[in-house]
């Protein structure tokens, strides 16, 4: 496998800032060209300001591995930027350092040349820190619940104790932000509830008032299902007792069904068996009792033999014997009509020119 070309001899990953300065130096590194034998400084940049960067200069102040300094270099220049705020910059643009034995270096940025107002000098005396490191949430708050109080409160983001020191703020989601912004430029927090919410007292204030809020939310779903539950219970009661009144009320529609007991009169017509016309319609003078599954002709004329048996299935009356009819022809099955009379067609078996159609009707 080939060997990389540039080897990483020194690296400072904790970002820096100066009070007097908007943009902050995030990391820098010193590689080691393989080839050339150079050593190169890679410095990565973050502007903070809502003003553009056009330009910025460096000095670079270089250190052997002893701590020696070496020859360092004075007002590097990154040329013909145009930096937004929060955006990075500069780790593309490797600065050759003077001395191969360079191993540690510290970076001042001296000049910022802004889109609107030009250049600004920084002081000569101008201090770099170090950007302090935040403490997790859980450290300072010592509970989870507080710091799902404090995530309530603010960001799903927060994850930091908020802080802030001169020039800078560091939100709970991490984003180092310029004091001039209202709001973090990660997470969008509002700076002020970042802040005002990160207080031990009112968390725990809050916590106990969401806790309840949470108890009445749970109260009100639990008697929302019970109220689901009584009207479910509810609904299958009266299912059930619909169901059972309409099986009752057949019941009794079927006990209340006209029997065939009881006197009946016989109307018929006789109709043409080929054409199906009316020839002519007639009553008969004698009546027909039904009585105990027995079927008895009251006249004289002898339409039935005494005492016919019958079978009732249903709607259906089936005679043991065919009978006579009005008409002269035979009958040996009946319907059952709703409104108690019985039906059924009589054919002549003797002329088969015509068939007739008895309605027997109860005498009431
Ligand atoms: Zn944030």
């Amino acid at each position: 496998m080939a060997q990389e070309r540039y080897q990483r001899v020194g690296e400072i990953t904790a970002p820096i800032y100066s009070q007097d300065c908007s943009v902050l130096i995030m990391a820098t590194s010193i590689l080691l060209d393989t080839q050339t034998g150079n050593a190169m400084a890679q410095i990565k940049y973050k502007s903070l300001s809502e003003n553009v960067v056009k330009a910025i200069f460096v000095d670079v102040q270089c250190f052997d591995v002893s701590g020696n300094e070496l020859d360092g270099i004075v007002d590097f220049q990154y040329l013909d930027l145009n930096i937004g705020s929060h955006n990075e910059f500069g780790s593309k643009t490797p600065i050759k350092l003077p001395d191969s034995r360079t191993r540690r270096i510290i970076v001042k940025i001296r000049k910022i040349m802004y889109q609107v107002g030009g250049l600004k000098e920084l002081p000569e005396n101008a201090e770099w820190k170090t950007v302090p490191k935040q403490e997790n949430l859980i450290d300072s708050l010592g509970s989870p619940e507080l710091v799902e109080q404090y995530i309530r409160e603010t960001s799903i983001s927060s994850k930091f104790t908020p802080l802030e020191t001169d020039n800078i703020w560091l939100c709970s989601c991490g984003e180092v932000n310029s004091t001039d912004e209202a709001k973090c430029h990660q997470c969008s927090i509002n700076k002020k509830s970042d802040f005002d919410n990160f207080n031990k007292e009112l968390l725990i204030e809050n916590l106990n008032e969401y806790r309840k809020s949470q108890l009445v939310k749970e109260n009100l779903v639990a008697n929302k299902k019970s109220k689901i539950k009584k009207i479910a219970i509810i609904t299958l009661a009266i299912a059930v007792l619909i169901i059972l009144t309409t099986l009752i009320i057949g019941f009794i529609n079927t006990q209340k069904q006209p029997g065939p007991d009881g006197e009946y009169s016989i109307i018929g017509h006789r109709y043409n068996t080929r054409t199906g016309e009316l020839l002519d319609s007639g009553t008969s003078a004698n009546t027909w009792t039904f009585k105990d599954m027995m079927l008895c002709d009251s006249g004289n004329n002898s339409h039935a033999p005494s005492n016919t048996p019958y079978k009732r299935t249903g709607r259906k009356i089936v005679l043991e014997h065919s009978i006579n009819t009005w008409a002269g022809g035979t009958i040996d099955t009946l319907l059952l009509e709703e409104d108690g009379t019985l039906s059924g067609v009589d054919t002549n078996e003797t002329n088969k020119s015509y068939y007739v159609e008895i309605i027997v009707v109860p005498i009431h």
